[in-house]
């Protein structure tokens, strides 16, 4: 059986992104696959699966396409026992989902007959895949990026038209023409077109092989790129550089106190900067003072308090560590 180093690394839109942005955090995978269980944890995940469901059902076609597309989310979550209350952007997700759905249904309509959807492509000559939300083939080809959660913003950011390009790539190795109509559907915003060129795709193809010719050792800390990176936690490169971002979203230091409210709430003081709002279960079982701990993000309070004070989320994550 062949190691992990020795197996085809593929390349997903992320994983190249990474590569081109900090190639120390790209972590290609061994296939071209789909994630193995359809993970249900957030919001985002709930309205990418009612958007199959109802796309796959031609329930996009009915009268009230938003009433329905709403009805899908509410199915998933009674049958999944997701309590939406707390569940975070669950309920606007919801109710943006019953307000755009007449305009995805238009766009849907434009792309009839093949509609596809979380359809896996590859380029199996550069070892690049993805799985787009929705595809259209033909001469009226499109693709569809739903976005429902932090990626959300009114303006596509470069790591979201990095990502559409590629998937233009993909799309033009399979179907032998580049998509039409290359859409990101923002649950908030509405819908983008992205103008993705020719030449756009050459480049990136381009960009992604001699990025993959150059060795994955630099690391490149900044702030978009290093926010949700794996190896966050113990990237010292990256630990070296936070503390002059603007602002930082990360602290570390040895653990002065613990202390917990009767609402379960915990506030821990690192290196005397107290660090609140951290819910029981983010706090890892074996912190005790004098230890060392890292919190990555989290915000730092602008209130002026000295020495400055910090706020968890439910996107926070602390770990104690060794002290480097
Ligand atoms: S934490 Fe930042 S610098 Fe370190 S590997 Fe990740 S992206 Fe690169």
């Amino acid at each position: 059986m062949k190691g992990a180093d020795e197996l085809p690394q593929w390349w997903s839109s992320t994983a190249a992104w990474r590569l081109l942005s900090c190639p120390l955090s790209a972590v290609p995978a061994n296939e071209p696959a789909r994630p193995s269980a359809q993970v249900l944890g957030n919001a985002g995940s709930v309205a990418h699966l009612a958007l199959q469901q109802w796309i796959e059902n031609g329930e996009w076609t009915r009268e009230d396409p938003g009433m329905r597309l709403q009805g899908r989310f509410d199915e998933i979550v009674a049958s999944h026992g997701i309590d939406i209350s707390r569940m975070p952007q669950a309920v606007i997700t919801r109710a943006r989902l019953k307000s755009r759905g007449r305009e995805l249904s238009a766009i849907l309509a434009e792309a009839e007959p093949g509609i596809r959807t979380e359809l896996l492509l590859t380029d199996e000559g550069n070892h690049l895949f993805g799985i787009l939300d929705v595809a259209a083939g033909g001469a009226e080809g499109l693709i569809i990026d739903l976005k429902t959660g932090r990626d959300a913003s009114a303006e596509p950011s470069p790591a979201i038209k990095h990502q559409m390009t590629f998937y233009a790539h993909l799309f033009q190795v399979t179907f032998g023409v580049p998509p039409k109509h290359v859409i990101v559907f923002n649950l908030q915003q509405g819908p983008a077109e992205i103008e993705v060129s020719p030449s756009a795709i050459t480049n990136l193809l381009g960009d992604i092989l001699t990025a993959q010719s150059m060795g994955r050792a630099l690391a490149r800390p900044q702030p978009d790129v290093c926010r949700f990176c794996t190896k966050r936690m113990t990237c010292e490169p990256h630990w070296k550089a936070v503390a002059a971002w603007d602002p930082p979203d990360a602290i570390e230091g040895t653990i002065v106190s613990i202390e917990r409210s009767s609402s379960g709430l915990v506030a821990v003081s690192i290196d005397g900067h107290w660090l609140t709002g951290i819910v029981g279960s983010q706090l890892p079982d074996d912190a005790r003072p004098g230890q060392f701990a890292r919190a990555v993000r989290v915000r730092r309070r602008s209130d002026g308090t000295a020495p400055p004070e910090w706020a968890a989320s439910s996107i926070t994550e602390i770990r104690v560590l060794p002290a480097p």
